[in-house]
This record gives C-alpha cells, sequence and structure tokens, in this order.
C-alpha cells in the first residue's frame, strides 16, 4: 500500500514543483510597466465647461487585501464637453435703448449666455429750415432721424442781427422801382391842402362880413 500511494504522491510534487516553476516565470517575464489594464471606467464626469476623470487599475499588481485599493492605478481627463446653445433670442438695440440677447445650454439650463447690445444712437439727416430768422423773430430748423422716422430734432435759429436786415432791406432798395416822382405828387397833395385852406377861410370871412353888414342895417 505505501509503494503504490508514494508514486502518485510524487507525481503530484513534481507536477506542482513544475508549475511553480512556470508561474514566476509568467509573472516576472513582464517588463516593468507592461501592466494588464482594466476598462476605462468614470470617476466623474465630465461638464460643459470641467473636465472629468476616469481610472483603470492593473489587475497583475493586483489589491491590498485590507483596503481593497488596487496597487496600480492610472487617471486620465475626460474633456469637457462643451455647451450646445440654442437659438439667439432677446431684442433688438435701438437708437437711445440697449437691446440684449440670450441662448440657453441645451446640456444645462442654468447656463445662459447673455449679452447687452448697445444702443445704436440717432442717424441724423441734414437739418431743414423751417422758418428763416428775422430781426425780431427766432427761426427754427428740423432734422429727421434715418433709423426712426419719428424721431424728430426741432433747433432754434438766432434772430438775424439788425446790420444783416439793413443790408437785406438795402438791396431791396438797390432793385429799380418807379421813378422819383413821389416829391411832386406830394407838393400836389400840399397844395391841395392850402387851397381847400383858402377856399374855407374865405367862406367864413365872406359870411362874416355879410352877418356884420345885416346887423349894421
Ligand atoms: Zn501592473
Ligand atoms: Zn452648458
Ligand atoms: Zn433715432
Amino acid at each position: 500500500m505505501k509503494r503504490i500511494l508514494c508514486k502518485p504522491s510524487v507525481l503530484v510534487l513534481v507536477i506542482a514543483a513544475l508549475i511553480l516553476m512556470m508561474m514566476p516565470a509568467t509573472a516576472l517575464a513582464r517588463p516593468n510597466g507592461n501592466h494588464n489594464w482594466s476598462p476605462w471606467t468614470e470617476v466623474f464626469a465630465p461638464s460643459c465647461e470641467v473636465d472629468g476623470e476616469e481610472s483603470r487599475h492593473c489587475y497583475s499588481c493586483g489589491q491590498d487585501r485590507r483596503t481593497g485599493q488596487w496597487n496600480t492605478v492610472e487617471t486620465q481627463a475626460i474633456p469637457a464637453i462643451g455647451h450646445a446653445w440654442g437659438e439667439w433670442g432677446g431684442t433688438e438695440p435701438t437708437c437711445e435703448d440697449d437691446g440684449y440677447r440670450e441662448r440657453l445650454c441645451g446640456n444645462n439650463e442654468a447656463h445662459l449666455d447673455h449679452e447687452v447690445l448697445p444702443a445704436l444712437g440717432h442717424l441724423w439727416g441734414e437739418w431743414v429750415v423751417t422758418k428763416e430768422p428775422t430781426v425780431d423773430e427766432k427761426g427754427e430748423r428740423v432734422r429727421v432721424c434715418d433709423r426712426d422716422e419719428t424721431h424728430i430734432e426741432f433747433d432754434e435759429i438766432d434772430k438775424l442781427e439788425p446790420e444783416e436786415e439793413e443790408e437785406e432791406e438795402a438791396e431791396k432798395k438797390k432793385e429799380p422801382v418807379s421813378p422819383v416822382t413821389p416829391k411832386t405828387g406830394d407838393a400836389t397833395k400840399l397844395m391841395g391842402a392850402f387851397a381847400s385852406v383858402f377856399v374855407a377861410l374865405s367862406f367864413v370871412t365872406t359870411g362874416f362880413l355879410a352877418r356884420r353888414k345885416k346887423n349894421k342895417s
């Protein structure tokens, strides 16, 4: 019985020894850094603007028996995914009021892209004089915005200096008017007035004389 039992036990030992010799051969044959990696797994997800992280561990380097931590772990960044902006909305700026535009992120509604669009300012056309100034009254001029016809600006024009009007009148006088007859006309009017006064006086005196004659007789 002893002999029979011995033979298989020797065989087992030989096989076990061979396995033990093979095992370190395969393990030690790996060059340093040639690990047996797990697939990458996400540690935390990337957001629109912040990178995420993923890790993998080496099966060959094994785990710590007490903590369960893998002995060789590698991590790398998962690039930020960037915003998924929707369509722009908002209001256009006008001459005097700012506008704005904004859009929402499809990945996260808390992400709002908001821009102020500065007021454009008026685009004034040429001044048009609506009332010419005189020496006595101010004039007025008006201009209209090319962006919006309801934007109208009024402005006063200063009164003319008296000299300016005199000059204008002088220019008018230079224009040929009727010949210099008014003087003779005035003379004849004067003569007529004198004549009528003379006639009236003569009537009064003759009447007075007539009455005196009647009183005497
Ligand atoms: Zn390893
Ligand atoms: Zn986003
Ligand atoms: Zn305007």
